[in-house]
């Protein structure tokens, strides 16, 4: 019901705007252009504890509305904005709508936001504590993600950056965790925090073997190696309640909520805080 209800504000149904098919490329000046006109925004989607079942935060995931196309989604202007040099902007763009918008919604909520290969070549560390400061967010409630296919890279750089982060406690996740290459030398050598399940072990996982196996292997090596563990891609509640006892911490899905654009995840987050302090009282009763 809670997902139908929020079906409207979300965007997995946008319709492109009229009929007309997508660019092919996108021009810097057009990507400029949607910067400085607010058309580059963020949707969050929620994340939940598997345990309490209580939302325990958002990833930002990145929007663009283009003068023709309509909505875009990431992966239609991603590589575009990398090929005109503005994955920086983008991701400083993405970082402090994000912190902003979250400090403003709640005092505990976590925040994750992705980030990529490109950005980790320049010195982002300091960029990001100072996003973080400017807000009043406390680091620890930060995760930047990195798709598994992105991780390698010993730039010195990208490794500097790396431990600067993660001494100013934010979290580093493994995204799409099971579709790259990250060398188990690599886990045990890079200040990863969290691996991210990919969707696509989850999504037929209730009769697919090896898809069980594998999701079961993930788990185990990040609680071997100190990782919390989010599952995503999570769409019904038959996989929600296979992978319950599993033991991964997070759940991230269209199960549980679709991305959402901000004032829909106000109202979202308002009707889970209010749901949650009625199961409290409810607990008091019974004690
Ligand atoms: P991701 O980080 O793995 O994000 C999850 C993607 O899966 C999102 O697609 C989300 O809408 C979708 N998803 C969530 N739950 C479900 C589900 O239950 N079923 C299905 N089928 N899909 C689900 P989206 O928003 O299109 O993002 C695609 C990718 O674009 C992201 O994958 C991420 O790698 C990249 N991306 C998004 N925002 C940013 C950004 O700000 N910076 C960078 N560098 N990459 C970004
Ligand atoms: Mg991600
Ligand atoms: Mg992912
Ligand atoms: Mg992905």
């Amino acid at each position: 019901l809670q997902l139908r209800q929020l079906m409207s504000d979300a965007d997995e149904i946008t319709v492109n705007k009229a009929d007309k098919t997508l660019p092919t490329s996108l021009s810097k000046e057009t990507i400029l252009e949607c910067f400085s006109q607010g058309r580059i925004f963020n949707y969050y989607q929620p994340q939940f504890d598997f345990k309490t079942g209580l939302m325990t935060g958002v990833e930002a995931l990145v929007r663009m509305d283009h003068p023709d196309y309509g909505r875009l989604s990431p992966d239609q202007f991603l590589d575009q904005v990398n090929a005109s040099g503005l994955m920086n902007d983008l991701f400083e763009t993405v970082l402090d709508k994000a912190v902003k918008a979250i400090a403003k919604l709640s005092p505990t909520l976590n925040l994750s936001v992705n980030i990529c290969q490109s950005n980790l070549q320049h010195q982002i560390a300091d960029r990001v504590i100072d996003i973080c400061k400017k807000y009043h967010f406390s680091t620890s409630r930060l995760t930047l993600e990195l798709t598994e296919s992105d991780v390698y890279n010993n730039s010195i750089t990208s490794l500097a950056n790396l431990a600067r982060l993660r001494m100013h406690g934010i979290g580093l996740s493994i995204d799409d965790f099971g579709t790259g290459y990250a060398s188990l030398n690599q886990l045990s050598k890079l200040p990863f925090t969290e691996l991210k399940v990919d969707r696509s072990f989850v999504s037929d996982i209730i009769y697919n073997y090896k898809h069980q196996q594998l999701t079961k292997m993930s788990l185990s090596l990040a609680q071997s190696l100190g990782m919390h563990c989010v599952i995503e891609g999570v769409e019904d509640a038959e996989t929600w309640e296979y992978l319950k006892p599993m033991g991964a911490e997070t759940c991230q899905g269209y199960y549980t909520s679709p991305p959402l654009s901000i004032s829909a995840l106000q109202d979202f987050y308002q009707r889970n805080r209010e749901h949650e302090l009625v199961a409290s009282d409810g607990d008091d009763d019974v004690n």
